[in-house]
């Protein structure tokens, strides 16, 4: 094992201990006590390799390392430091430990950059704590605004800004970023399925990121008591919703070309074992590589769930999340591709099934993305796991391009 590996193994090591579930898994919510500590750690690195450390006015931390052109554009690379409940250690940091790797190769070989150099760790790209997902970035390219963001709320009720306080942030600082200050944006991060792995390849370069969206769908009843109301009498919210959720899978395989549906969460009210149930309150995920089947999936489960709309069940959909297909940048692509082949690594093109920051940073700069394979392809669990050989064989590739993007000598 080099020493690059070694080090990718203590960064993921340290980072998987900021848990609130020991020994079942990574859960680290946005502005909790175990994000404040990956934090810390996090920026006690960029410091030790000569970073200059901020955060904005949303938690996201950045390490950058001064270019010689004043003015100049940075290139960002990161990824996500927040998990999923339970989730697993490489979700998110493996691209964060790759940032901040690359920033090490640029110290230890004494390489002055021409454009800025950013390390990039970002907040809340799961949507665990309040929704949604991709708050970081959404909020540094300011798709997501200042009111807006005050005025999202976890489940307990707790404002964005409240519980970014109590982890010592300062929500009134900037959050968005003036485009222009952006060169390019590179994210490494684990493939999270069983291509690259059954492929025997350790680079995926992605070429599009798939479409996202995300629907809220709330089903109405009539509470009762489980004993005495007479089942022709009643309007059970639970079993309309539940009829729909059994639908849905239909619904993505007529769309077919991959396309995807899910139900991840379900509210019942009031929750009561012997209460009939009034209100129900699900999710719908979609996702798909091309736009008109999103589109057409959207529209076929409004009219889906608006089909259960009768006296006793009323039912209502709303949008949380659109997120249009996104293509990386083809020049950095490009550019990737030539480093893999310098480095003689070999390399295979894909797509991303799963939504990230740099869909996101695509709207504003140049993105690109490379993919890791994750072993038997499970994420977003504890069993989660990628090769720390993998992790390093990234970072040489990203070095190189970012030397390129950087200019650096
Ligand atoms: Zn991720």
């Amino acid at each position: 094992m080099n020493d690059l590996q070694q080090r990718m193994e203590t960064h993921i090591g340290r980072l998987s201990e900021f848990t609130a579930t020991p020994g079942n898994g990574t859960t680290r919510l946005t502005y909790s006590k175990e994000d404040l500590q990956a934090r810390l750690y996090i920026k006690e690195k960029m410091q030790e390799y000569g970073l200059q450390v901020r955060e904005d006015g949303i938690g996201n931390i950045f390490g950058r390392l001064e270019g010689t052109l004043t003015g100049a554009p940075s290139v960002l690379i990161g990824s996500h430091f927040d998990s999923v409940p339970n989730g697993g250690s490489y979700d998110g940091p493996a691209g964060v430990v790759a940032g901040l790797e690359v920033a090490a190769l640029f110290k230890e070989n004494n390489l002055t950059p021409k454009y800025p150099l950013e390390v990039i760790a970002l907040v809340e790209e799961e949507g665990a704590r309040f929704e949604g997902g991709l708050m970081g970035s959404r909020g540094i390219t300011g798709v997501l605004n200042e009111e807006d963001f005050k005025n999202l709320t976890d489940k307990d009720g707790i404002k964005t800004i409240e519980a970014m306080a109590e982890i010592g942030l300062d929500s009134s600082l900037p959050k968005k970023r003036d485009p222009k200050t952006m060169k390019a944006y590179l994210e490494l991060h684990i493939e999270q399925g069983p291509i690259l792995e059954g492929k025997g390849i350790p680079i995926g370069l992605v070429k599009a990121i798939v479409g996202l969206v995300q629907l809220e769908v709330t089903v109405e009843g009539k509470a009762g008591h489980a004993g005495t109301m007479p089942m022709e009498h009643r309007s059970d919210a639970l079993v309309a919703a539940a009829k729909m959720i059994a639908r849905l899978p239909e619904l993505a395989l007529n769309e077919g070309e991959g396309s995807v549906i899910t139900t991840g969460r379900l509210n019942v009210f009031p929750n009561g074992s012997n209460v009939i149930p009034n209100k129900v309150v699900f999710t719908v995920d979609l996702r798909s590589g091309k736009e008109e089947h999103i589109l057409s999936m959207i529209e076929n489960v409004k009219e889906l769930v608006d089909s259960y709309n009768d006296s006793g069940i009323k039912t209502s959909v709303a949008h949380q999340l659109y997120m249009a297909p996104k293509a990386m940048d083809s020049d950095i692509i490009s550019l990737l591709k030539e480093k893999c082949s310098e480095l003689d690594v070999p390399y295979c093109s894909l797509n991303s099934g799963a939504g990230h920051d740099a869909m996101v940073f695509s709207d504003v700069t140049a993105a690109a993305m490379l993919f890791i394979p994750s072993r038997d392809g499970v994420s977003h669990c504890p069993e989660e796991w990628s090769d720390s050989k993998d992790i390093a064989t990234a970072v040489q590739i990203l070095f190189e391009a970012a030397k390129a993007l950087t200019e650096a000598e």
